[in-house]
């Protein structure tokens, strides 16, 4: 939980008639991180939808896929979107739409709540590296590619009949 970065009901929104401004900073419980998330993030209601547009940091510790050692990465996300008020996102055609539904990635009900501290979780999550590697030095681990090398020369058969892990070995 962040301070100040409490949920907002869309009719509060709307009777504010200017922008949500949120300045934070702090941890979420469930994204661990080394150093706390800060960062600001805007919300305005603009009738038919919302602009949420906003920065978060921080820095994660990650467990490197080659060499099994931890790191740490820092993550940055400026991002905006516009989120629909209604019970579905909009269809191409219809009328009276001040921007494209492209840009459109989400709804909201009319009589939700917009959760900031979400919209952080997810920006941050999605800044998550996919391969995660400590750097370019990295060697990897001598017992991940022992474990390969056994797993090679268990599956001989294989080898025989998919020329694929010759290239396999070859890496090694
Ligand atoms: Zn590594």
């Amino acid at each position: 939980m962040i301070d100040g970065l409490v949920p907002i009901s869309l009719k509060e929104l709307k009777t504010k008639e200017s922008i949500k401004a949120y300045n934070f900073k702090g941890n979420l419980d469930n994204f661990p991180t080394i150093t706390p998330i800060e960062g600001e993030l805007d919300i305005e209601h603009k009738g038919d939808y919302l602009i949420v547009k906003g920065f978060a940091e921080t820095t994660v510790s990650l467990v490197c896929d080659r060499c099994l050692v931890e790191y740490s990465e820092r993550l940055n996300c400026n991002n905006h979107e516009y989120i629909w008020i209604g019970q579905s996102i909009p269809k191409k055609d219809q009328a009276g739409l001040l921007i494209s539904c492209d840009e459109i990635i989400d709804f909201i009900e009319p009589d939700g709540i917009f959760d900031p501290a979400a919209w952080v979780f997810e920006q941050l999550h999605l800044q998550l590296p996919v391969s995660k590697i400590c750097g370019k030095e990295c060697q990897g681990s001598e017992i991940l590619k022992e474990n390969a090398i056994n797993y090679l020369s268990t599956s001989k058969n294989m080898s025989q009949t998919d020329s694929r892990w010759d290239d396999l070995k070859k890496l090694l």
